[in-house]
This record gives structure tokens, sequence and C-alpha cells, in this order.
């Protein structure tokens, strides 16, 4: 996913099982995506934002 901030970034996520760190990709009956736990990028835009039903969400 790009970083939603507009930076640019591509923000990789690992959603599987034996990935650390890893999240939880769940999609409602609508199709959108929710993430968790939040996502905080530790350089460059320092991006903290939680991914909701589709929508970002920031800290
Ligand atoms: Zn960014």
């Amino acid at each position: 996913m790009k970083c939603p901030c507009g930076c640019g970034r591509t923000i990789e996520l690992l959603v599987i099982e034996e990935a650390k760190p890893r999240w939880d990709l769940d999609l409602d009956a609508g199709g959108l995506p929710s993430l968790s736990p939040s996502v905080w990028l530790t350089s460059g835009c320092k991006s903290h934002f939680w991914l909701k039903r589709g929508k970002v969400i920031w800290v």
C-alpha cells in the first residue's frame, strides 16, 4: 500500500502468520479492509495510523 500521508512511500505489511512484526487484515462484507494493530513508520514521514474499514485514522 502507499503511505496515506502522500509522501509516496510504499509500505509493506506482512500478514502471514509466521512474520514478525505482522498485521491482521480483515475484510468486511463490503470488502473494506481493516488492519490491526496500527501502522507506525519509524523512519521517513513517521506516519502512525489505523486502517479501519478502508479509512485511514491518524493517531
Ligand atoms: Zn508518508
